[in-house]
């Protein structure tokens, strides 16, 4: 089967992905209520029970809010950095112990059958990551919530079959927007968000020179500084500007995440499995 992969929900109001291989079935993120999150998966044809484990980001409600509840209905181990374990404590609390589980940005381990690495963003939580999920010789990247691309950033996420990346606001809307001044700093910072033209720069540079970006979705987009329509277009015309076909054959697959509904999944075969 190779990987199968699907956003469940992208944006402040709550993050949740879903990564399955034959064998193992993990949540990256949860950020949504317990009941979301399974009828969610439901919708996708996915029986929660069959949930192996939690990987959560950093400690942000949007992205750990139900991951308590997911983990104690289901048995299921979280994995996260210390930094967000210890931020995200109240939220865990009633885990047993040694259901959390700390992992090491930059330290790849083995988790069933797939090998997960983290990788640390700059956003301004107490120690955040992104994950690569490696199997069958496939990467699947999950990498939200940056305020630029780090040199680890870039390394850590070129090269993947799919990838899921914010663009979180066009920088007019948010510049001329009605957030506080102290907010759209935040934003706009080096430990904020991405913009849709800092997004579209980034993917064109990567995807010219790694290969790979066979399926890319564009997440976490801000609802009042952002619209679907205008993340999707921008980021496209970058990438088009800059020679790298979207949707075509042999191109990249250029997708949204949708903001509260179950996106299209995408499935890709490992190496060596037929088309
Ligand atoms: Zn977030
Ligand atoms: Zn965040």
């Amino acid at each position: 089967m190779g990987i199968e992969f699907c956003p469940l929900a992208s944006g402040s109001s709550g993050n949740c992905a879903y990564l399955a291989t034959e064998n193992t079935r993990v949540l990256i993120d949860a950020g949504l209520s317990g009941v979301r999150i399974e009828t969610a998966l439901r919708a996708l044809g996915v029986d929660p029970q069959g949930l192996d484990a939690v990987f959560v980001t950093h400690e942000h409600s949007d992205h750990v809010s139900g991951a308590g509840i997911i983990a104690r209905r289901y048995g299921l181990p979280v994995f996260a950095t210390e930094g967000t374990l210890k931020a995200s404590r109240r939220l865990l609390e009633r885990l047993k112990r040694g259901q959390t589980v700390s992992v090491i940005s930059g330290s790849a381990f083995e988790f069933k059958d797939i090998v997960v690495r983290p990788f640390t963003i700059p956003h301004d939580a107490g120690e955040p990551v992104g994950y690569n999920f490696f199997h069958g010789g496939l990467k699947v990247t999950v990498a939200t919530d940056m305020g630029h691309i780090s040199d680890e950033g870039r390394e850590s996420i070129s090269g993947s079959d799919v990838l899921l990346i914010e663009s979180n606001h066009d920088m007019d809307m948010l510049r001329n927007g009605t957030y506080p001044y102290v907010l759209k700093r935040r934003i706009l910072g080096d430990k904020g968000h991405l913009s849709n033209v800092s997004c579209g720069v980034f993917l064109s540079e990567i995807a010219s020179v790694a290969g790979g970006l066979r399926h890319v979705y564009l997440g976490h987009l801000s609802e009042e500084n952002n619209d679907p329509y205008l993340a999707y277009e921008t980021v496209r015309t970058i990438l088009e500007a800059n020679g790298v076909p979207v949707n075509e054959s042999g191109g990249m697959s250029l997708y949204l995440a949708d903001r509260h509904a179950v996106s299209k999944a995408v499935r890709i075969l490992s190496e060596g499995e037929g088309q």
